[in-house]
């Protein structure tokens, strides 16, 4: 979906899918020079990160592999709470692995922060974050995102893998919604 089939339900276009793919290169590259030679197990969290993984991973010039995990966070409406319930757990097990947990987006950190805690507790070889947005919100939590594709204001944004109620991810760009949308 372009944002032109979005008509007015979109409000402004953040990112397009042009700046997206550049960055993805870019991350690509840095995540390249530093994990070049050792065994790479990419893991994503489902579902928002569907996308930044698939294409990520294709920018990677060598082989990869690849794990999920499905979360639930209980928090009131929008926002987390940190408290956070495993829904699906790895296949793999970690222990020695180099683990790159790739993120669409972080937001307070609060499930990232839960969900790191919980991967470091398996005593990988290295475990970072790669996050293609970050807000500004995440500065409250000691989260240190080592790749981050773009810093962006604290709105509410959808597309490329992120959702307002489930709709939405399909957005080639990243971009807020209309007003009229949330009534
Ligand atoms: P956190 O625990 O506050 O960092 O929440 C992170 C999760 O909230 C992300 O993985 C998204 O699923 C969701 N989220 C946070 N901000 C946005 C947004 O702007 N659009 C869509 N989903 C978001």
């Amino acid at each position: 979906m372009d944002a032109a089939d979005m008509e007015a339900k979109l409000e402004r276009v953040l990112l397009t899918e042009d700046q997206i793919q550049t960055r993805l290169r870019e991350l690509a590259t840095l995540i390249w020079a530093d994990y070049e030679g050792r065994e790479l197990l990419l893991v994503g969290v489902l579902k928002g990160a569907v996308l930044v993984m698939a294409d990520l991973m294709r920018d990677l010039p060598g082989s990869v592999r690849m794990d999920w995990m499905a979360v639930s966070s209980y928090g009131s409406g929008t926002k987390s709470s940190g408290v956070v319930r495993i829904i699906k757990d790895l296949d793999t097990d970690i222990t020695g692995k180099h683990v790159l947990v790739v993120e669409d987006i972080v937001d307070s950190g609060l499930t990232l922060s839960w969900i790191m805690a919980n991967l470091g507790s398996r005593k990988p070889a290295s475990l970072e974050i790669c996050a293609l947005l970050r807000k500004p919100e995440v500065a409250k939590v000691a989260l240190d995102v080592k790749y981050v594709g773009f810093d962006i204001p604290n709105e509410f944004v959808v597309g490329y893998g992120l959702d307002y109620a489930e709709d939405y991810r399909n957005l080639r760009c990243i971009g807020t919604l209309a007003p009229s949308v949330y009534r």
